[in-house]
């Protein structure tokens, strides 16, 4: 017995001679020459590098944007270990202290793109921001959707119109995507259907995990097709249903704040917009005031930049709340869903 612990303690006393100044030499090298992939990281071997990229973390900003716990989880890692590779990705992507200027720089390129309703595009600051994930919230036939719609069209018109002068990427996880609609929408303003539909790039999702790697290995076709504006609807639903009772909602809750801190990422990388929808939750349990409450919890709470609570009205019209804005008053408007898209009342 104790020569077997013995021997285990000798042969980690080799592993760690040998390895260690193999990692002393990867950190060396890494000082001098700049990271650019997740194999260069100093702490990230073989067999790590294979547990990573089965998880989705392939690249330096999803490690960089991961919580220690994630990676000891997904590929066995030790803390400190976990801790290291994530700052040094930081390192590489110089995540670190900027100043006041370079922020407002970043600010100054933001786009909004309107959502056809001068009030509510007022509610909100102007439109729907880049660099910020706008998330609305209602009961089904709210208008979610239609608002979603409504910016695939208006996003790809000139910033000057009211849009961002790209292209839309859409994923659909409820199978709403509706292109006769967006179509009439199109015609609408004047607009070819089919030069407006051929800017929209749709992505079914099936589950939440596949969802999550749509949104994953994004940047290529975002960069290729110029898009402005990024959809996911619904952002939760799936979620929903794949994470079923009490004792998997903690696992739901670290995956959807993962996908959002991806769909955060693009928003800030290539300065787009990033607009979610999310469906609410009767509460029986709350006798007074408003009995629905939007799914999704803190996490999303926290992480949508805007949040919009969509509620039907007599006729066409519908009420849109906006809540929680780190900039913005609390307040609400009233806007239409017209056969020509959304619309102020007259
Ligand atoms: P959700 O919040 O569930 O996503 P939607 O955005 O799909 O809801 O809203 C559906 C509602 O939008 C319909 O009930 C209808 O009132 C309106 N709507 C849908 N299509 C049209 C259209 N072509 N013309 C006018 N109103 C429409
Ligand atoms: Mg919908």
């Amino acid at each position: 017995m104790a020569k077997k612990s013995e021997a285990a303690a000798a042969n980690a006393v080799v592993e760690e001679v040998v390895e260690r100044p193999v990692e002393e030499a990867k950190e060396r090298e890494s000082k001098k020459k700049k990271i650019t992939s997740v194999e260069q990281l100093p702490g990230v071997g073989e067999s790590t590098l294979a547990k990573l990229k089965d998880a989705g973390y392939d690249t330096l900003e999803t490690i960089a944007y991961s919580m220690p716990s994630e990676l000891e989880e997904v590929a066995g890692l030790g803390e400190g270990t976990a801790v290291k590779i994530i700052n040094a990705a930081r390192d590489a992507l110089e995540m670190g202290y900027e100043t006041g200027d370079i922020v407002l720089e970043r600010r100054i390129q933001i786009g909004k793109v309107s959502t056809g309703s001068k009030e509510l595009d007022a509610l909100i600051g102007g439109g729907v921001e880049t660099q910020a994930i706008t998330e609305a919230f209602g009961k089904f036939g709210s208008g979610k959707t239609q608002l979603g719609f409504q910016m695939c069209v208006n996003a790809q018109l000139p910033r000057e119109q009211g849009g961002l002068g790209g292209e839309v990427l859409f994923v659909d996880s409820e199978n709403t995507f509706r292109p006769e609609r967006i179509a009439q929408m199109a015609q609408a303003k004047g607009l070819d259907p089919d030069e407006v539909l051929k800017k929209i790039h749709i992505a079914r999702s099936y589950n939440s995990d596949h969802q999550m790697l749509l949104i994953d290995r994004a940047d290529e076709v975002v960069k290729k097709h110029n898009i402005g504006l990024v959809i996911v609807d619904s952002l939760t639903s799936a979620f929903r249903s794949d994470y079923v009772g009490r004792a998997t909602l903690a696992d739901r809750q670290q995956k959807l704040n993962k996908h959002l801190h991806a769909l955060q990422r693009l928003a800030d990388m290539y300065n787009l917009a990033v607009y979610v929808t999310n469906q609410v939750m009767d509460r029986p349990d709350i006798l007074f005031g408003d009995p629905t409450t939007p799914i999704g919890g803190n996490v999303l709470a926290h992480q949508s930049t805007y949040r919009l609570y969509l509620r039907r009205s007599k006729e066409d019209r519908r009420i849109a709340k906006l809540v929680d804005s780190p900039n913005l008053p609390d307040g609400e408007c009233v806007f239409r869903v017209t056969p020509a898209g959304l619309a102020d009342v007259e």
